[in-house]
């Protein structure tokens, strides 16, 4: 007999058990010192939030094409045109987030038994998207300050590599990849033939070193970028994807048949986002960065992380991450096991994204519980 709430095989590759662990802990904590949320805790810009209601206002509220709109499209080609030189005639499609972009990436690029190299520690969606899309994820190990080897990566690749994935400033680590590091990643992908996808959500936010993309050296590239964490938009759903013409085309037909389009009212406030400055946030968290790393160098060993809003912290000798995770949540500071977004469980992750005075206190208990 067939069971009619069975569910599809493919499901059985996406395991949340990790992380459910954590929440299932947390959700016994009254007012946790929260590290964990990995989105700004400023609000959307005003400028922002008043051309979203002004749209629901106008009736802007229905389907638009499903590339996006020519607003939003021409505004995006431009901050490309200004940073890369390239044409504004560019393949450009607007997503729902860069969650959207990476959902359709995966699935119109990866075939079951192909394999995708993900650079360890790694955003979950990445080993997930690979797994759904039938295909395996091939680790290359970039502990203990998170620099992307070119030699391991070549490496890595074997006749199955389907692509290899990059993200700048990253999540989990909060490391920037300089210039000269892409340029040594981009020479291996060439040599290999291979197509790159570089998640640069968190491009605004680097600290020490001018953001730079692979994709200013290496033409296979599938670029993504958001308004998540620039703009504090993370509800909204805004992304945008470009790349090689053949590659965005078949994503914009995936996403016809799936997402239809990204959010109608969030494409009219994205074309208003990306007039804003944001340096001033940049700023607060690159002040709260310094916080974290002067208070953990010395007692945890974190080397000093250059971008995003994350600090990946080795847990203290003898520990792993999900024991010290414990052992912090049991102080009311919620922080994520390094095991969720690695092979290893040697780290955790902290979100400084978050009140200073939460920050101080929640960094107190942390040294306290190393020493
Ligand atoms: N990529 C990275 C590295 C992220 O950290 C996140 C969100 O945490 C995303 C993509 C997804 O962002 P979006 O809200 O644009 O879907």
């Amino acid at each position: 007999m067939s069971d009619p709430t069975r569910i599809a095989a493919r499901m059985n590759s996406l395991d949340a058990s990790g992380i459910r662990k954590v929440f299932d802990l947390a959700a016994r904590m009254t007012d946790p010192i929260n590290f964990s949320i990995g989105q700004p805790d400023f609000d959307v810009p005003e400028p922002i939030k008043a051309e979203a209601v002004a749209a629901i206002g106008r009736g802007f509220n229905r389907y638009t094409v499903t590339q996006g709109t020519a607003e939003l499209r021409q505004a995006v080609a431009k901050t490309c045109a200004a940073e890369f030189g390239w044409d504004e005639d560019m393949p450009l499609l607007i997503t729902s987030g860069v969650s959207g972009a990476l959902t359709l990436a995966f699935l119109t690029l990866v075939d079951p038994g192909d394999e995708v190299i993900l650079l360890d520690p790694y955003f979950v969606m990445y080993e997930h998207m690979t797994h759904l899309a039938g295909a395996t994820p091939v680790y290359v190990d970039t502990y203990p300050d998170f620099t992307p080897d070119a030699d391991r990566i070549a490496s890595a690749v074997t006749e199955r590599t389907r692509m290899l994935v990059v993200n700048s400033p990253g999540n989990p680590s909060g490391r920037v990849y300089s210039a000269d590091e892409l340029k040594a990643v981009a020479e291996v992908a060439a040599r290999h033939d291979l197509l790159v996808i570089s998640d640069e959500i968190y491009d605004l936010f680097c600290y020490d070193q001018p953001f730079a993309s692979i994709a200013s050296v290496h033409e296979n590239t599938v670029l993504m970028r958001g308004f998540s964490k620039s703009y504090a938009m993370t509800g909204w759903r805004l992304g945008w994807c470009t790349g090689p013409r053949a590659i965005i085309d078949k994503m914009t037909t995936l996403q016809q048949y799936s997402f239809v389009c990204a959010p109608s009212i969030a494409q009219a406030a994205g074309v208003v986002a990306l007039g804003c400055d944001v340096s001033d946030k940049r700023d607060v968290y690159r002040r709260k960065r310094d916080m974290v790393y002067d208070a953990l160098a010395e007692p945890f060993g974190l080397i000093k992380p250059g971008g995003a809003f994350y600090a990946f912290v080795p847990a203290p000798e003898g520990t792993t991450g999900t024991e010290f995770v414990e052992r912090a949540i049991a102080e009311n500071v919620l922080i994520i096991p390094g095991n969720v977004f690695s092979r290893r469980d040697t780290h955790f992750r902290i979100s400084y994204a978050t009140s200073d005075e939460k920050l101080a206190e929640g960094l107190d208990i942390l040294v306290s519980l190393a020493r």
